[in-house]
């Protein structure tokens, strides 16, 4: 079914009125017979003209070569809750983190071959074709500056350029490329860094977002930080305050126990093991000795 939508931009600051008038044009959205409906955001103003920058339609990461973003980072969202991907219940299978000695930059979600996909938010696909590894691969950006990755396709269901409303559909789930079994791997980018999904989005029932303000710090983009098998304790940044206070690093004494290897405390310590190596001045092959200090610093 085809509805012609007539997006409508909410002119908040005359300057800006030009580029959003330029962006919203009629556009034609697939709706889905199943979902009960298909909202469009309006009023999102924080980058007005999303496709102005990096925007490459053969490039997974198009800000390779850009500064990076400084952090903490202040993400922003117009709404409390997203549009599922998928649209049955959501059974996590793998998080963001480390797995198997190799960074997991995504969240795999369970589904069937053929299960609709649909876009988190509303906004503009900067990719949809194949990458090695990913597999049919779709990349949504975001008004608010994130891009939403959909990999392991089985079809696409939208273009390149195609401008796509919250909960638009884009393509059916599968196994393509360096896939298991059929699942949705859903990756959060910004500026080409990824985020600890479940950082910013609850995957339950509720489609909810943390807060519809955060902040993000370094630690959310560091998949070695995280286990791929269970979920890390997460406290949502509220303010600029509480994310600098939770960067100042913190120094303990680990007592190295028995049976310890580097590898082991820094996985128990959640720190790298150059960081150990280069605060207590020890090589990666230095022998360590049951009840030796170690400072560890994060
Ligand atoms: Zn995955």
């Amino acid at each position: 079914m085809k509805v012609l939508f007539f997006a409508m931009a909410v002119m908040l600051s005359t300057h800006l009125c030009a580029q959003i008038h330029n962006y919203y044009q009629p556009i034609e959205i697939d709706i889905v017979e199943h979902r009960d409906s298909v909202t469009i955001d309006s009023s999102f103003s924080i980058i007005p003209n999303i496709t102005g920058e990096c925007w490459e339609s053969t490039v997974y990461n198009p800000y390779k070569y850009e500064e990076k973003p400084k952090f903490p980072l202040k993400l922003n969202f117009e709404d409390s809750t997203y549009a599922s991907p998928i649209g049955r219940k959501k059974v996590v299978t793998s998080r963001y983190g480390w797995r198997y000695g190799r960074a997991h930059k995504g969240i795999d979600i369970d589904l069937i071959t053929g299960d609709s996909i649909f876009s988190m938010f509303a906004g503009v696909v900067r990719m949809s074709r194949y990458t090695s590894g990913h597999g049919r691969t779709v990349v949504v950006r975001h008004y608010n500056g994130l891009e939403t990755v959909y990999a392991h396709l089985s079809r696409y269901g939208v273009k390149e350029n195609d401008t796509v409303a919250k909960g638009a559909y884009l393509g059916k789930g599968g196994v393509s490329g360096n896939a298991r079994g059929s699942h949705l791997h859903l990756v959060v980018n910004y500026k080409g860094i990824s985020i600890n999904p479940e950082y910013l989005f609850n995957f339950d029932e509720s489609n909810s977002l943390r807060a519809q303000e955060l902040w993000v710090t370094e630690k959310w983009t560091q998949p070695f930080l995280h286990s791929s098998r269970r979920q890390s304790k997460i406290k949502p940044l509220l303010t600029e305050d509480e994310a600098l206070a939770s960067m100042i690093k913190t120094r303990s004494i680990y007592i190295v126990q028995p049976g310890d290897t580097l590898s082991r405390i820094s996985k128990r310590n959640n720190v790298t093991i150059s960081s150990i190596c280069k605060i207590n001045t020890i090589r990666r092959n230095s022998i360590l000795k049951i009840g030796q200090q170690l400072v560890i610093e994060k």
